[in-house]
Parts: C-alpha cells; structure tokens; sequence
C-alpha cells in the first residue's frame, strides 16, 4: 500500500485515474481514444462544455466571468497577467508571499512598475504578511493563495477596490470561495483539478483588453474566451481527466464538502506534530496550510532515520522541498483521511521507539 503525500503533478482520486485510462482506450464507446477524437468533434465539444460549467457550478462563478482552460502552467500566468493588465506607466501591488509568489514578481518587472506591498522572504516565507496597503491606483493586486514550497495559506483577502488577482495552483477546489472579489483567479490544474498541461483562469470580462497593449493572440484572454477555449488544439486529455476529476467532487458534495474534510485532515496532522515531541511546525499556526503541512524535527538527526521508517511503511513524497528541507505532506482533495491517519500512526510509532 503506498500513501502518496507528493505535491503534485497530478493526484487525483484511483477511480478518476480508472477511468481516464478506460478513455485513452475506448471513449464514451466511440471506439476511439480520448486523445485521437477530434477536439472539434461534437463529443468533445461537449466534454470542454461540461468542465466549464462544472467548474462555474463547483465555484460559484458569477455572471461576467470568462473561464477559460489555457496551457502554458500557472508560470506563464506570472506573463500574461501583467501583460493583459498592466498598461504603460502604471504599477501592480504584489504581496511576496513565497518562491512563487517571487516568480510572478520577476516577470511582471517586464511589462510595468512592481510595488512589492509586504514580504515574508527575511523569515524564509514561515508566514503570510498581513499588514500593508495597497495603493488605490494600482493596476490589480497580485497574491499566492498558498504557499505550496512554503506551507502557508492565505485565508482571508484583503478588502480592497483594486482588482485582486490570485494564484490558486494549490489550493482551488479546496476551499470556498467568492469568486466575485477577484478579478483574475489562476491555477496550474495539477493539484487538485486535473493532469499537468492544462491551466484554469477565470478572469472578470471588464479587465480584458484593460493594458491597451497590441498582445500576441495567444498570450490575449480575449482571444480565449472569444474561442471558448479552443482558439488552439487544447490539452484534451487533461481537459477530459479534469471533467471526471470534477464530476467525483460534484458527487463528494462539492467544494463546501471536501473543505470540511481538508479541514479535519490538516487539523489530525497539525495536532500531531504539535503533540509529537520529536517534530514541529515551523510556519505561524494561524497561516498554516491545509493543502501543504510543513515539519521539520526537533533534532534534526533524526530526520533520515523517519524518512527512512516512513517510506518503509508506504509514505511517498514526504520530503520537504529541497529550498526548506524537514518534511512537506501534501494533503490535497484526493488524499483519504485514512492516509492522513496512517502518516500520524507512523509519527507516533516512531516516537515511541525513539523517545
Ligand atoms: N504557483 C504555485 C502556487 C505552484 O504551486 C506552482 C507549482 O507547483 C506554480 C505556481 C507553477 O505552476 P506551473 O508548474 O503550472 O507553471
């Protein structure tokens, strides 16, 4: 039995990944791939139907919203949105939150003036800045809803007239959330959506075209969302792997549904290594992530010996990223809660032959 605890590409629940390797095989008994169907075909026409109105279902995404399904990750969102929203001469807020949130600062330095509002970087990102503000003529406002490298999360938005623009690589789906306060939600679809390939942008109708700047067709929202989607041959299998993913969290509840159970999960596991004597937290408890629990050891000798114990015992993906170090269990949607426990049981079996 293996518990993969990785932060990605791709964990999505054994029955979502069944059937999508039926698909490759047969498609909706068409007696073709999912991958040789034409992505003009009427068939698949349908199935980009269905994951965009699933995913207006699943979020709540109100009226004047376009959805679009783009490939390029969540990194080439860092470009297009300064692109698409920063005009000549005028400066986005940015709060740098973590290793991508830095990354999404990098690039927008290309097309206009960065205001860096707060950063965490002097304690290595261990928490989420809260106190600053953002100037009323910025562009938009740039935020990391989670800190994936990090183990952060931000929970609540700041309150401001300036569109919010926010990458949720690693927690959409996660949690509720109003999509009516931002103007541009985006997120690499690899955590909790759907396959690597395929990113998610929903972005509010009124801020396309808002840079005034002449954009290559494929790098413009409008082009997109004029295209449905398929302006270009899109990631069909991640599209139609996301569309089962989807219809499995419809069936679970929804999103309200599996942010109660993300919720008891992350708790189970904070509980612990607060209990544990041998580990702790290294992030502020209040900004503590649900999707991605950081650990180190109290004695950091220790720290290959459990690695080593846990792997024995099925844990996969464990290790902390290589900029952090200690140990990061990624919990996102598809992990069980009897995953969570097992990872616990094996902290506490540790401690007792090493205490
Ligand atoms: N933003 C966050 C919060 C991430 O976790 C990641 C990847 O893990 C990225 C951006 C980069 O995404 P991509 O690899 O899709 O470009």
């Amino acid at each position: 039995m293996k518990y993969n605890f990785g932060a990605g590409p791709c964990i999505l629940p054994q029955e979502v990944f069944k059937q999508a390797s039926e698909a490759v095989l047969n498609f909706n008994n068409t007696g073709l791939s999912i991958l040789e169907i034409s992505h003009r075909a009427p068939e698949f026409e349908a199935v980009v139907d269905e994951t965009l109105s699933l995913i207006k279902e699943l979020l709540n995404v109100p009226e004047g919203y376009s959805v679009l399904l783009l490939q390029g990750g969540a990194s080439l969102q860092f470009t297009m949105v300064p692109m698409n929203l920063l005009g000549e001469g005028q400066t986005a807020a940015y709060l740098d939150s973590g290793a991508w949130s830095s990354k999404a600062i990098k690039e927008a330095k290309l097309f206009g003036n960065v205001n860096v509002v707060a950063s965490s970087k002097d304690a290595n990102y261990t928490f989420v800045p809260k106190d600053f503000e953002i100037p009323a003529d910025a562009a938009y406002f740039h935020c990391t809803s989670n800190n994936t490298i990090f183990g952060t999360e931000l929970f609540n938005f700041p309150k401001t007239s300036v569109p919010i623009v926010s990458d949720m690589s690693s927690d959409i789906l996660s949690r509720e959330i109003n999509v009516a306060d931002f103007g541009i939600i985006y997120a690499g679809a690899q955590k909790n959506m759907g396959p690597a390939g395929l990113t998610l942008v929903i972005v509010k109708d009124e801020l396309m075209g808002k840079s005034g700047r002449k954009l290559p067709s494929m790098l413009d929202y409008k082009v997109h969302a004029d295209n449905k989607s398929l302006y270009n041959t899109p990631a069909v299998f991640s599209i139609y792997a996301s569309l089962l993913n989807l219809r499995w969290l419809k069936a679970k509840g929804g999103v309200a549904a599996i942010e109660k159970e993300n919720i008891e999960k992350s708790n189970a596991l904070y509980a612990e290594i607060d209990r544990n004597p041998l580990f702790k937290g290294p992030c502020n408890v209040e900004d503590r992530s649900r999707m991605n629990v950081c650990f180190v050891m109290e004695n950091p000798e220790l720290e290959k010996p459990f690695l080593k114990f846990a792997q024995e015992r099925g844990m996969v993906g464990i290790k902390g990223h290589r900029s952090v170090g200690g140990f990061r269990a990624s919990i996102y949607n598809a992990l069980p809660l009897s995953s969570v426990q097992a990872l616990i049981d094996t902290m506490k079996e540790f401690a007792e032959n090493n205490g």
